[in-house]
């Protein structure tokens, strides 16, 4: 990962560029900053900047055959520390070696921004929480003990150096007062309270700010094409969290394709076109079971919504101005004769998705169904 990939975080850049302009890398640093703010991407750019031998004023080339290890997370004088527990195929002592694959793949497709939940998601912990075992602290001293493949720096990113149990800290402890020639430490970590002092006290501090919004705005235009009026919305609720930023595009992308779906699944009903109905439902069996069940939450608060715009009561309907109007004109089909079916045929709907009910059966049963109930007066 080069600077020029790291969202915001102008200052720091400057100062990590420096640092190694000057010669004056500390041998031990503990990137400390809220989720989103992108650590880990930091990290990885300053990695390869100290590792790069062509390296420019402002980036590493990018293009050199350390760089591209370096990308590609497999640098062999670049190591890697992360929290980690069992799973189906680590059934006893995990430890961070036994998932370099996963770690890259992840790393990789998220481009560094990822939070330990997504990660222990990915690596399908369950409810356990990661942890760091002295057995990464122990692997690490080996690894970093060993000459230096390429001569230069070995590089030793810890990644959420909070999880890191006692012993594991004390182990690593020593090697941060003693460390070996050209080592750096790029400790990582959100919760300074959950670090121990003597760690703290042995790193160099890099504070890492929140994103600020205008770097939100900008990364959303360019990774996802956000249009300007959504990236500005989404920068303001994250809290210059880029993952929240990314969160909330998602579901304001999600919320249009539930809104679109549902209109056009309505006009199939109004129109009573059966036949389409059955193409639609054969369509919404590859969408996956989770959207299954939000389009049909999503349909149930338009039908509830209608109870409101038929009570007058409109300017309490929270929705974007397109949906408000298609949901005023879907209000006066839902009356007192069919509300209590309606509900209930969404919810039962909603049970069997739950139960692995058979998508294009339901969404069929339901659209077929909804055909007479909208009749009703
Ligand atoms: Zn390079």
């Amino acid at each position: 990962m080069q600077f020029k990939d790291v969202i915001g975080q102008s200052a720091i850049k400057q100062r990590l560029i420096q640092s190694v302009r000057e010669n004056h890398v500390s041998h031990a640093q503990l990137f400390l900053g809220p989720a989103g703010s992108g650590k880990l991407p930091l990290a990885l750019a300053y990695a390869q900047y100290i590792l790069c031998p062509n390296r420019t004023e402002t980036d590493s080339c990018g293009v050199c055959p350390t760089c591209q290890k370096v990308q590609k997370l497999v640098h062999p004088d670049l190591h890697f520390v992360m929290p980690t527990n069992t799973t189906k195929s680590v059934k006893s002592n995990p430890e961070s070696d036994l998932f370099m694959e996963e770690w890259r793949e992840f790393a990789l497709k998220n481009d560094g921004y990822f939070s330990d939940n997504d990660w222990y998601a990915f690596l399908d912990i369950e409810n356990k929480q990661g942890y760091m075992s002295v057995r990464d602290a122990a692997s690490l001293l080996r690894k970093l003990s060993m000459k230096s493949y390429e001569g230069e720096y070995k590089i030793a990113i810890i990644w959420m150096a909070e999880k890191m149990r006692a012993e594991t800290a004390n182990k690593l402890l020593k090697l941060l007062e003693e460390p070996p020639e050209k080592t750096v430490f790029l400790l990582i970590a959100e919760d300074p309270e959950d670090l121990l002092a003597t760690i703290k006290s042995r790193t160099a501090l890099v504070k890492i700010p929140a994103l600020d919004t205008t770097s939100i705005e900008t990364a959303l235009q360019q990774r996802y094409g956000c249009d300007p009026k959504q990236a500005h919305d989404a920068a303001m609720v994250s809290e210059g969290n880029w993952l929240t930023a990314c969160q909330s595009f998602k579901d304001f992308e999600d919320h249009k394709f539930f809104f679109a779906t549902f209109q056009q699944w309505m006009r199939l009903c109004f129109r009573g076109a059966y036949s389409e109905l059955i193409d639609f439902s054969a369509n919404i069996k590859t969408i996956g079971r989770e959207k299954q069940k939000e389009l049909l939450q999503y349909g149930l608060r338009i039908v509830r919504n209608s109870l409101l715009f038929n009570n007058n009561l409109a300017e309490i309907v929270m929705l974007p101005e397109d949906e408000k109007t298609f949901n005023s004109k879907f209000a006066p089909f839902v009356n007192p004769a069919n509300l209590a079916q309606i509900a209930a045929l969404f919810e039962e709907a909603i049970r069997h998705i739950e139960r692995n009910g058979n998508a294009q059966i339901v969404f069929t049963d339901v659209g077929f169904k909804m055909v007479g109930l909208l009749k009703k007066k």
